[in-house]
C-alpha cells in the first residue's frame, strides 16, 4: 500500500500496544481492577451530565453517547456533533457495562464495597453510609450530611434547642391553637446514650379534626433506633395520656411516621383541656424519658 496511508499506519502501531495492555492488564486485574478499568468508567460517563449512565444508553448517528435523561435535556440534539439523537441505543456500551465493577459512590464516607455496574444504584439507595436527610419538619431543607454535621446545621440553621440527657420537661405553648393549617411544628434535639434523638412536636388535621402529635426520632439507622424505647406524657387538670413508643429513624420521611401516627397523639379539645380551659391559648407541657433496651425481643 501506497506510503501516508495513515490508517494502516494506525493500526499497525495501535496493535502491538494494545496486545501489550492485554498482557498487562491480566496482570494487574486481581489487585487494581479499578485502575485498569478507569477509561471504560469515563466511556460510560454522560457528556451532559457527568453520571454514569444505565441502559437504555443512546447514541446518535456519528456514535456519540449520551443518558436517556439527557436526551430530553439536550432536545434530541447531540452535544458532541449536533446530529439529531434518534433512539438508536449503544448496547455494546450496556454490554460491556454488565462486566464491570464500581465501588459505591459513599466510599468517601465509609463504605469499602464493589458492586457489579447495574446493581450499584439499588445499593446506593439503600447504603447505611449515605448521608442522612435534614430531619428538620416543616420546611423543605436540602441539607445532608453525616449525623454531627446535621446536629450542628440544625443548630445554626434552624436555630434547633439541643439538650443533654435523658428525661425531659418540655412546654409548648401556641398564642393560636385554631391554626392548624401552617402546622404548628416544633424540634427538640437530646442528646443521651452518645446518640441524638429528635423530637417532634406539631399540628395536623386527621380528617376534618384537629390533632397534635410528639413523637421522637432517633439519629441514625433503623437498627440502631429498635434499641431504644421512649415515653412521652402529657397531660392537666389530673388527666394524663402516656405513650411508649420506639423511636423511629430519620432514614422514615417525617411525613412518613405522621401519617402512621407512630407517637401520642392528642386532640386538639383535649389539648386545651389539659392547657388549663380557657380555649384561647395552648400550654402543653410535655414530659418523657428515653431508655436503652437491655434485650431487644422484638421482630
Ligand atoms: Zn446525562
Ligand atoms: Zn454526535
Ligand atoms: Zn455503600
Ligand atoms: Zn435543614
Amino acid at each position: 500500500m501506497a506510503p501516508g496511508g495513515g490508517v494502516l499506519y494506525d493500526v499497525i502501531e495501535s496493535r502491538p500496544k494494545y496486545l501489550k495492555y492485554d498482557v498487562e492488564m491480566e496482570k494487574t486485574v486481581k489487585t487494581n481492577t479499578r485502575a485498569s478499568n478507569s477509561g471504560l468508567y469515563e466511556l460510560l460517563e454522560c457528556p451532559v451530565c457527568a453520571t454514569l449512565m444505565y441502559p437504555p444508553i443512546l447514541q446518535c448517528p456519528n456514535g456519540h453517547t449520551l443518558c436517556s435523561n439527557c436526551k430530553t435535556r439536550v432536545q434530541s440534539c447531540c452535544p458532541i456533533c449536533g446530529f439529531e439523537m434518534g433512539s438508536i441505543r449503544c448496547l455494546a456500551l450496556e454490554k460491556v457495562a454488565e462486566l464491570l465493577e464500581l465501588p459505591c459512590r459513599y466510599r468517601s464516607l465509609g463504605c469499602h464495597d464493589n458492586f457489579p455496574y447495574y446493581s450499584k444504584l439499588k445499593h446506593e439507595k439503600n447504603c447505611r453510609f449515605r448521608p442522612y436527610k435534614c430531619p428538620y419538619a416543616g420546611s423543605a431543607c436540602s441539607v445532608t450530611g453525616k449525623i454531627p454535621e446535621l446536629v450542628a446545621h440544625l443548630k445554626d440553621e434552624h436555630c434547633v434547642d439541643l439538650h443533654d440527657g435523658s428525661t425531659f420537661n418540655h412546654r409548648y405553648v401556641k398564642s393560636n391553637p385554631h391554626e392548624v393549617e401552617n402546622a404548628t411544628w416544633m424540634l427538640t434535639v437530646f442528646k443521651c446514650y452518645g446518640k441524638q434523638f429528635c423530637l417532634h412536636f406539631e399540628a395536623f388535621n386527621l380528617g376534618m379534626a384537629p390533632f397534635y402529635i410528639s413523637f421522637l426520632r432517633f439519629m441514625g439507622e433503623e437498627t440502631e433506633a429498635k434499641k431504644f424505647s421512649y415515653s412521652l406524657e402529657i397531660g392537666g387538670g389530673g388527666r394524663k395520656l402516656t405513650w411508649q413508643g420506639v423511636p423511629r429513624s430519620i432514614r422514615d420521611g417525617h411525613r412518613k411516621v405522621c401519617d402512621g401516627l407512630d407517637g401520642l397523639v392528642i386532640p386538639r379539645n383535649l389539648a386545651l383541656l389539659f392547657s388549663g380551659g380557657n380555649c384561647q391559648e395552648l400550654k402543653l407541657r410535655v414530659t418523657g424519658r428515653i431508655w436503652k433496651e437491655k434485650q431487644v425481643i422484638r421482630n
